[in-house]
């Protein structure tokens, strides 16, 4: 007896709709449409929302007008609310459609969490409630970015963007075939579509790449879920929820280069794309005295204000002799606690004065080549010279050239970094949704 040549393989897929993917009922319907097609072609689904649309935005800005002091846990609360609005809207949308859909909270998905309100941890998952859903022919549905702290029992949230890290912590902890990331444009580009929109769409990029942009900024991909997805070995397909074309895989590592024939691996390009990030703020530490151990007072209160540092300078001070200046970057939310924390231990350290600045960008160049080719930096430093761009401070690593300019002139840099490494496609990209807030 033969078999028929290609039977579907039934495979169990956690799909993750954004924001911009669920922003209305019609999106809503759409989506489930997309959802039941997949059931119906004989796989199991796990489906992973965020909030409909700005809603995120639109309930911060509602506590703001009520206070600038929310307490870290009620916060959480209020925004996880977002998240149980459109499963439940999804699973109305799912049952409409003639199939069977179950929504869950993170916490009844089994998403256990520590205790840092706003930017928790993912610690452990137990998704027994999933698969029992899944078991009964249902459709699972798990509100993205959030979760159940294991100590407290509180809601607790993963940070902005965090219900792609909810996807990819489900597709591992289920052993699932793959993880889609359904967003607003066919996949992850060689820069964000919305600053240039002659970048173009990347077909596979490795996991170590996709970190690099995710960490640089490139919300295409919350960082958390790159690394889970790499440290899980979970392949990511990033793609629209409003096309049908085939989107980014990221890699989850790099033995799995994309063979082109008997095992010849295709050249992966020296750049893979340009980040920005307008998330971030700069604090100028002024007059530190220049012996041992006064950075390491300095990042012990930072850490301990459980602040996130990014790039670091030091620097002789304009202040005055044996006094040296240290700038570092840092998420403007996490800059308020890090100044108090600061101006706290001032006596102690024995600085003279601290500067804050928000009005500053980051721009990161990526490329696993950079390793091997030589020439990249003065290409990207000639570039902002002839933008006439001046550079705030420098930080590298292996894959990866960033700096800081002043917010107003970052667009312009991103542009004209993407065009000096001739990353620039024939045609425009397609942005199908969303507002870019
Ligand atoms: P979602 O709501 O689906 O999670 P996000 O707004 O978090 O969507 O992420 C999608 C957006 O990421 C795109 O609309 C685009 O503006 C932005 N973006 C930033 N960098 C990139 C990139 N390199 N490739 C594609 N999109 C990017
Ligand atoms: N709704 C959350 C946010 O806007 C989480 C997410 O969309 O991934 O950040
Ligand atoms: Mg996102």
């Amino acid at each position: 007896m033969s078999l028929p040549l290609e039977v579907p393989a039934r495979q169990l897929i956690v799909q993750k709709f954004g924001g911009s993917s669920v922003a209305d009922a019609a999106g809503i319907k759409r989506v489930a449409q997309r959802v039941v097609d997949t059931q119906r072609a004989g796989h199991e689904v796990v489906v992973v929302v965020s909030a409909m649309g700005d809603t995120t935005d639109e309930l911060l800005d509602l506590s703001s007008q009520i206070t600038d002091q929310a307490p870290a846990r009620e916060m959480d609360m209020l925004l996880s609310a977002g998240e149980r609005i459109s499963m439940a809207l999804l699973a109305m949308a799912i049952n409409k459609l003639g199939a069977k859909a179950r929504s869950f909270t993170g916490s009844q998905a089994g998403m256990i969490t520590d205790g840092i309100h706003g930017k928790a941890r993912i610690i452990d998952v137990d998704p027994h409630r999933v698969r029992t859903a899944l078991d009964k022919g249902a459709v699972a549905i798990v509100a993205g970015f959030q979760g159940v702290s294991r100590e407290s029992h509180d809601i607790t949230t993963l940070g902005r963007g965090g219900s792609d890290t909810t996807a990819v912590a489900l597709a591992a902890a289920l052993d699932a075939d793959v993880c889609e990331i359904y967003t607003d444009v066919d996949g992850v580009y060689t820069a964000d579509p919305r600053v240039v929109p002659t970048a173009k769409k990347i077909d596979r990029i490795s996991s170590e790449e996709m970190l690099e942009l995710a960490a640089s900024g490139a919300k295409i991909l919350h960082l958390r879920c790159v690394e889970y997805a790499r440290r899980f070995g979970v392949p990511l397909h990033v793609r629209s929820s409003f096309s049908q074309h085939e989107g980014t895989w990221v890699l989850p590592s790099p033995d799995d280069k994309i063979t082109i024939s008997e095992g010849v691996a295709l050249e992966q390009p020296i750049i893979s794309g340009v980040a920005h990030d307008r998330s971030e703020a700069k604090v100028t530490v002024v007059g530190v005295p220049d012996i041992p151990g006064k950075a390491a007072a300095i990042f012990q209160v930072i850490a301990k204000a459980h602040a996130n540092v990014d790039m670091i300078v030091q620097n002789i001070s304009t202040f005055g002799r044996g006094k040296t200046d240290i700038s570092f970057t840092l998420p403007i939310v996490e800059g308020a606690d890090a100044l108090e924390a600061l101006k706290a231990a001032q006596g102690e350290i024995g600085f003279e004065d601290i500067e804050y600045n928000a009005e500053i960008g980051k721009l990161s160049l990526i490329g696993a080549g950079m390793r091997s080719n030589p020439g990249v930096s003065a290409t990207f430093f000639q570039a902002l010279s002839d933008a006439g761009i001046n550079i705030n401070m420098i930080s590298t690593s292996e894959i990866r050239i960033s700096v800081v300019t002043r917010a107003d002139l970052l667009d312009a840099a991103v542009r004209a970094i993407h065009s000096a490494f001739n990353l620039d496609a024939e045609s425009e990209a397609t942005v199908y949704g969303g507002t870019g807030r």
